[in-house]
């Protein structure tokens, strides 16, 4: 059972919990029903002035980021709020984001809780200054110290999907590396990180200013983050469109910019596979509603056993529960909101005129909410516009292919390098095809990749850089070398 929603909405700027400076508010819609949850402060451009402000401030003028133990002291903090929060979290992130309750415990919400935990450690085990072995300059002994600092002030903006998981990714990095941090979720669920303000406020001893959450209805209040020329860095969790104006507009002052984006992976199921024990897993496409960036949306199965394949792949697809995410039964819930499921509906009748076989679901429930049925496309074109666009919905798109040459080439021909899968019972024969697919992360045989000690990231236009682990970890600090004169020879 649910706890009723409580959330916090409105937005946290220099440690206070404010409205915005217009007074204006806007709707928070569960999609699973299209009705009104309620409302959230609706930040403006000068309300994200004034938060890059605040966090400028916290990073030149307070000691945040030289003091590791501090930094793990509030990340500590944090995560024991988040942990007496958890409840309502997940009420917040079911109702909000439509997300189904039996995917919260390790994807939503009691795994992400976790992962600060792992920062906390990472700020306070860190070596953030080492002795380089000694060179030689003209002659002359040099001593260096190799020196990790924080970036600054990061720019974080996140997307609707998983946004409790994406909002603690990048507030556990950036608290962790000493930068600080103004937040900007997607408008569509505000609260998985309005929410966090009051948590931090209430839990955390974090100096005003080191954390800052702006909400907006409006997209451009993003890109007045971005342009802002007192912000050091900018972490981006969105589409790949989205990406590239990012890219743009942090030109201006040549801002580091890393880049989580979208991704059409593939599942390659090599023709010695187990295909009674593999092929069910295709189902998984429709995992929330098929809105995850690694989700594996085409499957290469090889031509040899394509009738076969087809058959259990239809059994999985009208097996597959979906409806209301309240209900543990369901993986699927809704899309986010009417927009998505209009998109959806329109890239499944763009298969459908582009030649593929529909053989399961394509159409719109009956029911309220933004849903869309799981939907199994077969004799899909490795070139057709579905199996190339990132549809972000619950459309798996099965492609036949003859023998692993082909296999890789066809796993290759796409835009985006996130993720994908290789199924063999020779497991070196699966490792040797995983070897050669150009992705940031790949699983063989059901093997998984997701850990906060795991760097994740994209290949190609799925991003630019890791979050996660070291790499991530090491992404939001910058280098410096201190040279000395070396001890004399002799
Ligand atoms: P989106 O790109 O539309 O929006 C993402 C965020 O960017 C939102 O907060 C939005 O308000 C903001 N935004 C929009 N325009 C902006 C601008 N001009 N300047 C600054 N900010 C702006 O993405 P979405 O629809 O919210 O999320 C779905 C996308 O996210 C998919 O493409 C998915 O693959 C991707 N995603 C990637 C990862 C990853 O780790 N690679 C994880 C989750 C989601």
């Amino acid at each position: 059972m649910l706890p009723d929603l409580a959330p916090e909405t409105r937005l946290f700027i220099d440690g206070r919990l404010v409205e915005s400076s217009t007074g204006a508010r806007f709707e928070n819609l569960n999609p699973a029903t299209g009705q009104v949850l309620g409302t959230t402060a609706d930040g403006t451009a000068a309300d994200m002035r004034a938060a890059v402000a605040a966090a400028r401030r916290a990073f030149d003028e307070t000691g945040w980021a030289s003091d590791p133990a501090l930094r793990a002291r509030c990340l500590r903090q944090l995560h024991a709020g988040l942990l007496a929060e958890k409840e309502q979290l997940r009420a917040i992130v079911v109702r909000e984001a439509g997300a189904p309750i039996s995917l919260t415990t390790f994807m939503h919400v009691d795994g992400p809780i976790d992962m600060l935990s792992w920062w906390a450690e990472k700020a306070e085990r860190y070596v953030y200054e080492r002795a380089m072995p000694e060179g030689s300059f003209l002659g002359q002994r040099v001593r260096r110290l190799l020196r990790r600092e924080a970036m600054g002030v990061v720019g974080a903006i996140t997307p609707w999907n998983v946004p409790l998981l994406l909002n603690l990714t990048k507030i556990g990095h950036a608290l962790a590396a000493g930068c600080t941090v103004v937040l900007k979720p997607a408008p569509d669920t505000p609260w998985s990180a309005t929410h966090l303000g009051r948590i931090a406020s209430e839990h955390t001893e974090l100096p005003a200013g080191v954390l800052n959450i702006v909400a907006s209805a409006d997209s451009l209040v993003g890109e007045a983050l971005v342009r802002d020329p007192r912000v050091d860095m900018v972490s981006f969790t969105g589409s790949t469109a989205t990406g590239r104006r990012v890219m743009e507009c942090s030109a201006g002052n040549l801002k580091k910019v890393f880049l989580e984006l979208g991704g059409k992976s593939a599942a390659i199921v090599l023709d010695d596979a187990d295909l009674a024990s593999v092929l069910p897993g295709a189902a998984a496409t429709c995992i929330h509603a098929g809105q995850g960036c690694a989700l594996t949306t085409r499957w290469l199965v090889p031509r040899s056993r394509y009738a076969e394949s087809i058959e259990i792949l239809r059994t999985a697809f009208q097996a597959w529960k979906y409806g209301d995410p309240e209900d543990p039964v369901n993986l699927q819930g809704p899309q986010i909101s009417r927009r998505q499921q209009e998109r959806v509906l329109g890239y499944i009748e763009r298969g459908r005129a582009e030649g593929a076989r529909l053989l399961v679901g394509g159409g719109r429930p009956t029911r309220r909410g933004f849903f869309v049925e799981p939907t199994l496309f077969v004799d899909v074109d490795p070139r057709a516009t579905i199996a190339q666009e990132e549809i972000f919905g619950p459309v798996c798109c099965v492609i036949p292919y003859d023998g692993d040459e082909q296999a890789v080439r066809i796993a290759n021909d796409s835009v985006y390098g996130l993720s994908g899968a290789v199924y063999s019972p020779d497991e070196a024969r699966a490792l040797q095809v995983a070897r050669r697919i150009r992705t940031g992360t790949i699983s063989v045989n059901g093997g998984q990749w997701f850990q906060v000690d795991a760097p994740f990231g994209g290949y190609r236009q799925s991003g630019i850089g890791r979050e996660n682990g070291e790499q991530g970890f090491e992404e939001h600090l910058e280098t410096k070398v201190i040279a000395l004169p070396g001890t004399p020879p002799g």
